[in-house]
């Protein structure tokens, strides 16, 4: 088992999240969308996102890939949905050095399994990949992201 030293409520957490993604559908209010691919993984996904001015009003995703990419972006769905876009680019700040230092800085909320992460660097990518995708759509650029042209 890949997660011998996650707690076993870590690992229920994004086992749960995996297996029932919240938010896993399209968005017909969608406003903007952006997708993601980690090619050492094989992780691929669509985020869609409804936009009033500086809220994110609705979100939602589709996509396939490992565990942690899925439970990824479905938490990020949850912790998202109603925050600003300065909230969600501060947010994304702490997740991003959560996973890959393992320190989780400020409330983080749910997201706190995933800091667990960073002791797995293949895992890391798996887990930062839908907030990449999350900023993109929200720079408004929308361009498809891949975790390839990432440095960690
Ligand atoms: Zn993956």
């Amino acid at each position: 088992m890949m997660f011998d030293d996650l707690s076993d409520l870590y690992q229920q957490v994004i086992l749960d999240h995996c297996k029932h993604p919240r938010n896993f559908h399209e968005l017909p209010t969608a406003t903007c969308s952006a997708q993601g691919r980690n090619p050492l993984c094989g992780d691929q996904l669509k985020l869609f996102l409804a936009l009033d001015g500086e809220v994110i009003k609705d979100i939602s995703f589709l996509g396939s890939g490992c565990c942690i990419s899925k439970a990824s972006a479905s938490l990020l769905t949850d912790s998202v949905k109603g925050k600003t876009k300065a909230e969600v680019l501060s947010l994304f700040e702490q997740v991003h050095e959560m996973v890959t230092s393992g320190e989780v800085k400020g409330d983080v909320g749910k997201l706190a399994v995933f800091a667990g992460v960073h002791k797995f660097p293949a895992r890391v990518k798996c887990a930062i990949l839908a907030w990449h995708a999350l900023k993109s759509a929200l720079s408004g650029a929308g361009e498809p992201v891949s975790t390839e042209t990432e440095e960690m």
